[in-house]
């Protein structure tokens, strides 16, 4: 029904070959939420929203329920990707490609696709749209995969390091679109190493560490909480 959360994750675990990357993770993300997911380097986040996002094929020792909107990603995958968009971290793309190009791609996907002058102007690649992928900054080709994520106007949102890497400038563009994504009504769950960041965006915060959710709470709460030393600690 209605109430029910945007996104459930309960019993989590994932190995890759030995390694424990994710070790009981549940979650609980309410609809219209940004909720974010932060931890160190190796604490679990990528996998954590890749299985989510259902990029990951279920292992011997893997274990746990997802859920996002009510479909499991396992199986309803055709389903997902109309109403979950997903901008990984590193993705790669087609280099030849230039930036309309690129755009016109994703927008065959889906049957509402946000026009592509809306998509450029999200995230500020206005002056880009005949440049190939390849001759674009890091920070252009981050900002690509964004606008990317949202051509088909998800109700779901994962963004994985959203603003690593960007200028200053980028960065404070990128919130605004979070901010406007949230204002149109979508949920989205966001991978961060940074405080300042989250402060800024997020509802409700996971801590994860070695594979496990440390805290769950406001921003504020966790500080509080988890005190500013081993939070420090966590945004490595
Ligand atoms: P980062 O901030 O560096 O992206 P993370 O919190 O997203 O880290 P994951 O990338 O999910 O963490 O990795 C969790 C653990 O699983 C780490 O110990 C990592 O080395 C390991 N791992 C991740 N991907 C693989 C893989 N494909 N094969 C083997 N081990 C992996």
């Amino acid at each position: 029904g209605e109430a029910e959360p945007a996104i459930v994750v309960e019993g989590l675990h994932k190995r890759y070959g030995q390694k424990i990357a994710v070790d009981d993770v549940g979650l609980r993300v309410e609809r219209g939420e940004i909720f974010g997911i932060l931890g160190a380097n190796g604490a679990g986040k990528t996998t954590t929203v890749e299985t989510i996002a259902g990029l990951h094929r279920a292992g011997r020792h893997d274990r746990g329920t997802v859920r996002v909107l009510g479909l499991d990603p396992q199986r309803d995958r055709a389903a997902l990707r109309q109403v979950l968009g997903v901008q990984l971290q590193d993705a790669r793309l087609h280099d030849a490609l230039t930036v309309d190009e690129l755009i016109g791609l994703y927008r065959s996907f889906y049957p509402h696709p946000r026009p592509a002058a809306e998509l450029v102007g999200l995230v500020g690649l206005e002056e880009q749209r005949s440049v190939r992928f390849d001759k674009l900054s890091g920070g252009q080709q981050q900002r690509l995969s964004i606008a990317l994520a949202l051509t088909g106007r998800p109700r779901v949102v994962i963004l994985d390091e959203l603003t690593t890497g960007l200028d200053p400038k980028s960065r404070r563009q990128m919130w605004a679109t979070v901010e406007q994504l949230r204002d149109e009504g979508s949920t989205i769950l966001l991978v961060s190493h940074a405080m300042e960041e989250v402060e800024r965006l997020c509802d409700r915060v996971a801590l994860l560490d070695a594979g496990r959710v440390l805290a769950t709470g406001t921003p504020a709460a966790l500080v509080a909480e988890a005190g500013a030393a081993d939070l420090d600690e966590a945004f490595v």
